[in-house]
């Protein structure tokens, strides 16, 4: 049997995906490589975060995606580094795995800008497992306060989001509903209206990709809805039990949820890629690594730019288009012709902030706020999710849990007891008997 280029591409995320995919057809092995055996459809991370949708519901089996493709493989595994002579890449555990060509999509990685406290008690919000995670402490900070009112006064329920970008815009609008529609009924004995929400912005203004119009609605909406939006705010640093921000404010808070930026994923460093803002990988125009004619980078990893020099944002239909892009790159290469450009094409951006209400931009200045934007953020995500093979009932479920909202989650990491000893403790005060 002939050999056939191999190419190895790291990172089951919306560009890998979309990269071994469309390589089904091409005279090639294409070997998948991850360090989870599921792809997280990342923008409704959120929803998980405040039990609106199960984990399961945003995270598909990798190998199932592809039963259908004969020249597919897959590797659970980390990429740890590799070796560009010998053309391999050095693995976590036994076995190098060796490409001819090398598609990286490892995406971004949470930042924590080096602030004191942060990284040791902010909850990020980038994987499935921070997700069920943070869902988990929230429900725990519930059962704390049911159990021992008092611990309300020292900011048991005060739920602080920093990052006033999409996801933290998400989470802050998610936040609210939960508490309101499902939590108050959870815990009739207590006052959920005591639950503070409050989102904390470095900037003027939220959503700042977003137009104008867009972005005072958007805080309109939450204010409306309960949200304490804090603008011109920097945290300082973060502690167990409080959140301390540049002007001298204290908030008392268990939960800071960092929603405040992302880097590229180290991995780049760790191959001694040349790297740009953001740790994000210098690229050539066609998205090769320079002076590795068979390495392309996409997605959130790479440095690609606009004719102009700006920097792409780290995006999913970023990532997807530039995932085809490298695709037909690849082809052209193995034809022996030169390769050509990556150019993006915006398709519009959208952020919801709660059930029925979102704010959605279009080129040609196309803007829509409100049910209708929700409408389109509920289309455009399900008709994404639908790529994804998943059993019709899942889907029915999933799809109402979308349109109807949050359902009671169960899940408290820690026995309740333990967890309100634990709390005490982190906020200095006695365990009640
Ligand atoms: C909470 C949240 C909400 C978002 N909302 C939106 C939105 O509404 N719209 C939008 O367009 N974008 C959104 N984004 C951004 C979007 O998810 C990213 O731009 C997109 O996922 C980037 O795709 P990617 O293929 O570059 O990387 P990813 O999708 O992040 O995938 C990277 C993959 O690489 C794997 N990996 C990393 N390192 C290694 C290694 N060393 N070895 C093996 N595997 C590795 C990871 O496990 C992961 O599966 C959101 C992101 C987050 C975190």
């Amino acid at each position: 049997m002939v050999n056939r280029p191999r190419v190895v591409i790291v990172g089951a995320g919306f560009g890998g995906l979309r990269a071994a995919r469309e390589l089904r057809q091409a005279p090639v092995d294409v070997w998948l490589i991850d360090q989870h055996n599921y792809h997280t459809f990342q923008p409704l991370l959120y929803q998980v975060a405040t039990a609106a949708l199960d984990p399961e519901e945003i995270g598909h089996n990798v190998r199932g995606i592809f039963h259908a493709q004969k020249n597919f493989h897959f590797r659970l595994g980390t990429v740890m580094g590799v070796d560009w002579a010998a053309k391999t890449l050095q693995m976590d555990q036994d076995g190098a795995i060796p490409f001819d060509y090398l598609i990286l999509a490892a995406g971004a990685v949470t930042n924590f800008f080096g602030i004191e406290g942060v990284e040791e008690h902010a909850f990020p919000l980038k994987s499935m497992e921070e997700a069920v995670q943070l869902r988990s402490h929230i429900m725990s900070q519930f059962e704390a306060a049911d159990a021992d009112p008092s611990l309300i006064k020292q900011g048991v329920l005060n739920f602080v989001i920093v990052g006033g970008g999409p996801t933290g815009v998400e989470m802050a609008g998610s936040l609210v509903e939960w508490f309101d529609k499902v939590l108050s009924k959870d815990f009739p004995r207590l006052d959920v209206g005591k639950a503070r929400v409050i989102l904390v912005e470095a900037l003027d203004r939220l959503l700042t990709p977003f137009d104008e119009s867009l972005r005072q609605n958007a805080l309109k909406t939450l204010q409306r809805r309960g949200v304490e939006v804090m603008l011109q705010e920097a945290v300082a640093r973060a502690t167990a039990n409080a959140v301390h921000l540049k002007s001298g404010t204290v908030i008392p808070t268990c939960t800071i949820v960092w929603a405040a930026g992302v880097r590229a994923s180290p991995l780049g460093a760790t191959m001694g890629l040349e790297l740009t803002r953001g740790a994000r990988a210098v690229v050539n125009p066609d998205l090769s690594a320079p002076g590795h004619p068979e390495v392309f980078v996409i997605g959130d990893m790479a440095a690609s730019k606009d004719a102009q020099g700006n920097l792409y944002p780290q995006l999913a239909q970023v990532a997807l288009q530039g995932a085809s892009h490298v695709v037909k790159q690849i082809g052209r290469r193995l034809k022996g012709e030169s390769t050509e450009p990556f150019v993006y094409h915006d398709p519009g951006t959208m952020a919801t902030i709660g059930r029925n209400a979102a704010v959605a931009q279009f080129p040609f200045g196309w803007k829509f706020t409100g049910f209708i934007a929700w409408l389109m953020w509920l289309l455009v995500h399900d008709s994404q999710l639908q790529r994804y093979p998943s059993h019709p009932s899942r889907y029915i479920r999933h799809l109402a849990t979308l349109v109807l909202g949050h359902h009671g989650a169960t899940y408290t990491p820690t026995p309740c007891a333990e967890t309100r000893n634990a709390l005490s403790h982190r906020l200095g005060a006695s365990a009640p008997p």
